[in-house]
């Protein structure tokens, strides 16, 4: 699997890298490559069609990102609403979107923030108030990847009136439902090929099928399964460090100065040491936590080492960014050389899916309890 992913990376998406990154257009091509060679299944049950087994994703994604963060991220960004139903959803759901989703002729996308809460999910304001036979939606998101080419997106929001009580659920909003609107796309520094828009609800109805999982509780359990696809985020950084590093190793040993090549300067040799140590100790941490997941592990002890993957490969994935552009001096600020890309694409890592100070709060939780519960 590895081999046939790093293959296809090689020979039909790293071309396509730079451009998609300029363009910031979306590549449908790449989706439909991807399709093609079915990697949506990757981590998903057998009846899917898939491997169930999260290594194999992990690996696919890295793969992938080493050569373009932006095609890496298609996977991804399909595998989250995926995971949420497949953790939260009723049967009478599953059966009506897993199957697409799986076979890639779905697409969809899921939304929590918003411009008051991002970090602080019970801070959110969108409502979800109780109609005849469903619920009337009425709010706003941002930031929601992949929202534009999706068929739906899972929306968070709470129910009761603002102010009051009021649990929080995620609905199935469907492109064209009356009142739902997505925005124009951010201009985004990093993550460029897969927009991120604004949503609009305006007294969205949704009916009752559309609440995934039992009124109160199905964000919750949502939210634990997102543990488990948190080594897949971190899969993306070690494929973008691995990336970064094939590209310095390349440049160094073609760049000259002061009669030699800089690759034969100690200094830089130690860097690139450096860079390829975080890089492999951060890979094992990937590993380990997908296969963690493979092995039926979860609750407290899977959130702990998901955390810790999270965090450590997407620090890494900044630092040995940083370090590859500084390795290309000012070929490193050029726009005609690949590497400022990897630096851009790192940043969002250590902010999406949880930022770093959020992963560094579970870690600590887990070491001494959750302050506001003592
Ligand atoms: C490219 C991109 C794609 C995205 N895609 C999606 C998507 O598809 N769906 C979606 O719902 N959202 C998406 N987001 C939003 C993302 O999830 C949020 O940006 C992220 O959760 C942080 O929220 P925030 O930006 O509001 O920052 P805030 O929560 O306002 O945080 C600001 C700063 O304070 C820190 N901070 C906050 N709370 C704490 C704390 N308790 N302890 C210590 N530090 C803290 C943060 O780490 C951060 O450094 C995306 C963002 C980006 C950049």
């Amino acid at each position: 699997m590895q081999a046939l992913v790093r293959r296809i990376a090689r020979e039909r998406v790293a071309q396509c890298a730079n451009e998609i990154d300029r363009s910031a257009d979306y590549p449908q091509d790449m989706f439909e490559l991807l399709r093609e060679i079915g990697l949506f299944t990757l981590p998903f049950p057998l009846e899917y069609g898939g491997t169930a087994s999260l290594l194999s994703a992990c690996v696919a994604v890295e793969e992938l990102g080493r050569v373009c963060y932006n095609t890496a991220y298609l996977l991804v960004v399909q595998w989250l609403p995926f995971g949420a139903i497949l953790a939260g959803g009723t049967e009478e759901q599953k059966q009506r979107l897993l199957p697409g989703l799986a076979a890639g002729t779905l697409r969809a996308a899921f939304s929590t923030t918003e411009p008051q809460s991002g970090s602080d999910v019970s801070g959110i304001r969108t409502r979800a108030i109780r109609a005849d036979g469903g619920y009337r939606i009425n709010g706003g998101k941002i930031w929601c990847t992949n929202a534009a080419v999706s068929d739906f997106v899972l929306v968070a929001a709470k129910t009761g009136e603002e102010g009051g009580g009021g649990s929080i659920n995620l609905y199935i909003v469907e492109r064209g439902m009356p009142g739902f609107q997505v925005g124009r796309k951010e201009d985004k520094m990093g993550a460029r090929g897969v927009p991120s828009s604004p949503l609009f609800f305006d007294d969205v109805f949704v009916p009752e099928a559309n609440r995934l999982g039992p009124e109160g509780l199905g964000f919750k359990v949502v939210m634990e399964a997102f543990n488990q696809s948190r080594p897949v985020i971190a899969a993306r950084a070690i494929g973008l460090a691995q990336g970064a590093i094939d590209h310095s190793v390349e440049f160094v040993q073609g760049r000259r100065a002061f009669g030699q090549k800089v690759g034969d300067f100690q200094g830089i040799r130690w860097m690139l040491a450096d860079m390829e140590i975080q890089t492999e100790a951060a890979r094992q941490l990937v590993y380990r936590s997908a296969a963690m997941v493979d092995a039926g592990i979860s609750g407290p002890e899977l959130a702990h080492a998901a955390a810790i993957t999270k965090c450590f490969a997407t620090d890494v994935a900044m630092k040995v960014a940083t370090d590859a552009v500084q390795l290309f001096g000012a070929a490193g600020i050029s726009n005609e050389y690949p590497i400022n890309r990897y630096f851009r694409d790192a940043k969002v890592l250590q902010i999406v899916e949880g930022t770093n100070q959020i992963q560094r709060n579970i870690v600590a939780n887990g070491l001494l309890g959750r302050p506001d519960r003592r």
